[in-house]
């Protein structure tokens, strides 16, 4: 029995299901052609603020007591979690705050800034925005809401899990973009309770793999942190991971990595193919089928997670003729 079992991921499906968005699950010609199965992109790219991580953010937002609403909310996450966060809050009305060091890019700042969060800029790392995190939740008694390790965040991004099973019955493999592991652990908790039988496999990037690296491990460990055009997989598990560890170690079938060409393609073909945009994270499912990486027996759903890219960046990439452009390319930091 995992942390967070069915049961839980139900309710946070009831808890939800009026402030986030029910993703269309979505027939790819292509990649069904591509794998002689049929093949399905689950599109959390459609969400609000760009990524499945306002599921998580909602249903720990509407899971507070009173009083720790009052106090308010406080994270470090300049990404996908930030911007879910700040919007899950402010949908009902609680204080968000979102540390940043200075180095911090201004666009970044003001696009938090945009969705009603408060900004506090402290120091130059992203340790020293983490230690304003802990400030807060010391002295002024703020709720820190972890990006991936916290059962109302995993519970949340589970109801993917339960839209995919009712959508399609028969899925025999379900493909996650797997960093910290909040997804996927959700994902696979339901995927395996509603469908037994249902493979789950965690895609991450070669470069810096740190659930990867803590499966083989047998526990968690540290991984230096590397640039990728995947950048919302990027960092750490934490040493004191609480759930995300092992629930992934429990119910993933595998884990497979993925090159940076391997990844640009399948942004490539997301847009070209799909007309959809997709940042380097949300492709990492269609990339390990185009690269042939992943044995397919069955219906297949692919959960594109997000779709987040600097724009630039993404037309680079759409644009490339062959793999040479991007070698030298980074991610969007
Ligand atoms: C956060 C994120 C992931 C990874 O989620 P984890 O729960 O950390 O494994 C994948 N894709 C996108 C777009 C994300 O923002």
């Amino acid at each position: 029995m995992s942390a967070v079992g069915l049961g839980r991921i139900v309710q946070a499906q009831e808890r939800i299901s009026d402030r986030v968005r029910h993703t269309p699950l979505a027939f790819s010609a292509s990649l069904s052609t591509h794998c002689g199965a049929p093949g399905h992109l689950k599109l959390e790219s459609h969400q609000p603020t760009g990524s499945f991580k306002l599921r998580g953010a909602t249903n720990a937002v509407l899971s507070l007591s009173d009083e720790a609403r009052k106090r308010g909310l406080v994270t470090a996450s300049t990404g996908n979690h930030g911007r879910a966060l700040a919007h899950a809050a402010k949908a009902e009305g609680v204080r968000a705050v979102v540390c940043m060091s200075a180095l911090v890019p201004a666009n970044k700042v003001d696009a938090v800034r945009a969705i009603g969060a408060e900004v506090r800029i402290v120091g130059r790392s992203q340790d020293d925005a983490q230690e304003e995190v802990d400030r807060l939740v010391r002295e002024e008694g703020l709720t820190a809401i972890p990006p991936f390790d916290h059962a109302d965040v995993i519970a949340g991004q589970g109801t993917i899990g339960l839209e995919i099973a009712e959508a399609c019955p028969d899925t025999e493999l379900v493909l996650v973009p797997l960093s910290g592991g909040g997804l996927a652990a959700g994902v696979a908790a339901a995927i395996k309770g509603r469908l037994p039988q249902a493979r789950v496999i965690g895609i991450s990037m070669e470069r810096g793999a740190a659930m990867h690296e803590s499966l083989r491990a047998g526990k968690p460990v540290l991984v230096e942190e590397l640039e990728t055009l995947a950048d919302s997989l990027g960092g750490g598990i934490g040493l004191e991971n609480r759930y995300t560890f092992a629930m992934c170690r429990d119910l993933l079938d595998a884990v497979v990595l993925l090159s940076e060409e391997e990844i640009a393609e399948g942004i490539r073909h997301a847009f070209v193919a799909e007309g959809e945009t997709v940042e380097g994270a949300g492709a990492v499912g269609i990339a390990a089928l185009l690269a042939k990486k992943i044995e397919v027996r069955g219906p297949t759903v692919v959960l594109v997670s997000g779709r987040n890219i600097d724009e630039a960046l993404h037309q680079k990439i759409v644009n490339a003729a062959g793999h040479a452009a991007l070698s030298a390319g980074g991610g969007a930091r």
